[in-house]
């Protein structure tokens, strides 16, 4: 087994790591300076595709936190870097926010009702039963059926929200087709921000707050896996799962010790 020493690049979970409902956690600010006044390749990860990174990152300096904006890699990102390096410059027909509209955009693709390449679904408060069925139709029609991330449900203030999993499952229903998910637990959003930080995964760690997402493609994508107490998982959770992490820390803060 690795040892800790070894690592020389950061992938991170945000939520439930760094933040908890827009406050950030202790040692999150100090890790987040310490890596980047040592130009140490990181990257902070989120499922979120609503968001563009210069969005994320005015919300999370808001809260206390700097993370500059190309240090963040949203599962928007990672979808329309897979998109483009499956078919450059392609189209698509995207559900979805800015965060997934520009992601596209910057990969050189177009976005069009007429015979995309992609359907993709993303993280969106303000679908329509139109959009829902012109999707539909393009997918019947032969247009690939991506979606950022698997997650039905996310957080808010007030209870949960229906989230893009949701959103493509309504999809599938109709279709009969399933979508090809790039977000967590899918590694392939790890090996897309390894290569965005010219990182390798022998010399890469992943610390995250959840065994069924962070750790299990962490430990797919060759990492070396942290998990840390401060979000979702407890011990009596870490038991039920066939794989563990390397390390289970009480957050991030006991990063700063070594
Ligand atoms: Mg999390």
């Amino acid at each position: 087994m690795r040892d800790r020493s070894e690592i020389t690049s950061w992938l991170t979970d945000m939520d439930g790591v760094l933040v908890h409902e827009n406050t950030p956690l202790p040692g999150a600010a100090d890790l987040i300076r310490r890596w980047t006044e040592t130009d140490t390749p990181f990257l902070v990860l989120t499922n979120n595709s609503i968001f563009t990174p210069r969005d994320l990152a005015a919300r999370l300096r808001a809260s206390g936190l700097n993370v500059p904006e190309d240090r963040i890699w949203t599962s928007a990102l990672a979808t329309a870097d897979f998109c483009a390096s499956q078919i450059p410059g392609g189209s698509a027909f995207v559900i979805g926010e800015s965060g997934m509209t520009n992601a596209l955009h910057e990969v050189g693709f177009i976005l069009t009702e007429t015979a995309p390449d992609y359907v993709v679904v993303g993280e969106t408060r303000n679908y329509s039963f139109e959009a829902i069925t012109r999707a539909i139709r393009l997918i019947n029609a032969g247009s690939r059926f991506i979606a950022t991330n698997p997650d039905a449900t996310g957080p808010s203030a007030d209870g949960v929200l229906p989230a893009t999993g949701a959103v493509s499952a309504l999809i599938s229903k109709a279709t009969g087709k399933e979508p090809y998910v790039v977000g967590k637990p899918n590694p392939m959003m790890f090996r897309s921000a390894m290569n965005r930080i010219g990182a390798h995964s022998e010399s890469t760690a992943m610390i995250g707050d959840r065994m069924d997402t962070d750790i299990v493609a962490g430990i797919e994508a060759g990492l070396h896996t942290i998990l840390v107490l401060t979000g979702i998982a407890d011990q009596t959770e870490i038991e039920r799962y066939p794989f563990r992490p390397d390390e289970i820390l009480t957050g991030v803060h006991e990063l700063l010790d070594s």
